[in-house]
């Protein structure tokens, strides 16, 4: 079976889907599934080819992962402001304490942030990165999250890390 192009469907091609198996064949042919930090490294450097299989409800598929920096862009190993929403620049945030907090004095409150930079977030672990990058922000990014370009997004964060 000749594996298929996942570099072809661009950012359609699961990356991040749980039951998608990676498979990586080093150098020497030697097999080993599933990924870990170094995966990325070996393939861009040469080291292994890099496979996915994408099981389907009745058959599944082999894709060769041929686009790296789409890999790399999907694992949030290299900023991707497309997925993200956001810029690789210092952004110009504004925060408030959200209307559904009852305890503004606690450890953790939730606040709502809106971005004047023109950053939309779309993936909060990536904000929650650049923001801690940035300001030395802790931000919750197993808490809920939400909200809209107009109202703000509402996110978790660690009260005593935030810059006014
Ligand atoms: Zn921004």
């Amino acid at each position: 079976m000749e594996p298929r192009s996942a570099a072809a469907l661009g950012t359609e091609f699961p990356y991040t889907l749980a039951t998608l198996c990676y498979i990586e064949v080093a150098e020497d042919g030697t097999v080993t599934h599933g990924k870990d930090a170094g995966t990325y490294e070996r393939a861009r450097d040469g080291k292994c080819r890099l496979f996915a299989v994408w099981p389907g409800e009745w058959a599944s598929h082999l894709f060769v992962i041929d686009d790296l920096d789409e890999y790399a862009r999907a694992h949030g190993l290299m900023h991707d402001p497309e997925r993200t929403g956001l810029a690789d620049h210092e952004h110009a945030v504004q925060w408030e304490l959200d209307p559904s907090e009852k305890k503004p004095m606690g450890s953790y409150i939730t606040i709502r942030v809106k971005l004047d930079c023109g950053c939309n977030i779309r993936d909060l672990d990536a904000f929650a990165k650049q923001m801690r990058a940035q300001q030395g922000w802790d931000i919750a990014t197993s808490s809920g999250w939400g909200g809209s370009s107009g109202s703000g997004t509402y996110m978790r964060a660690r009260r005593k890390s935030l810059t006014s």
